[in-house]
């Protein structure tokens, strides 16, 4: 059972109060006439949960990303080598990305989309 933070006394329910400006648990008598903090739980605890979510979005990368970046490249009519030179990367590493055999670096992806249109990575959002 909670202890009342003014008397010590052990009471079920203790209310948060505000008292020079620290805020206290206390028993229902010593609640009494003093000014009751109702959002006390509720903002200590919701801050942290939002800056979690803000700080680190999730991202899911397409399964087919192999399939979908050599489709792409092909209806545009570029070689692997034009394809690498456009997007800044290595002839090998666009023959790895669409081998399956290499993920596209979030800023590869950008650079995809940008110039391309193809969405390779899928954010995911949370309620
Ligand atoms: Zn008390």
């Amino acid at each position: 059972m909670p202890e009342c933070e003014i008397c010590g006394r052990k009471e079920d329910k203790l209310v948060p109060v505000s008292i020079e400006g620290a805020v206290l648990l206390a028993c229902s008598s010593c609640a009494r006439g003093k000014t009751p903090v109702k959002t006390y739980f509720t903002e200590m605890k919701k801050p942290a949960i939002v800056k979690k979510k803000r700080e680190e979005p999730e991202y899911e990368l397409a399964d087919d990303y192999a399939e979908k970046i050599k489709k792409t490249r092909q209806a545009k009519g570029l070689s692997v080598e034009e394809f690498a030179k456009k997007i800044s990367e290595s002839v090998s590493v666009v023959r790895k990305m669409e081998a399956g055999k290499m993920i596209p670096t979030m800023k590869t992806a950008q650079k995809i989309r940008h110039l391309f249109g193809l969405k390779l990575y899928e954010r995911i959002e949370e309620e």
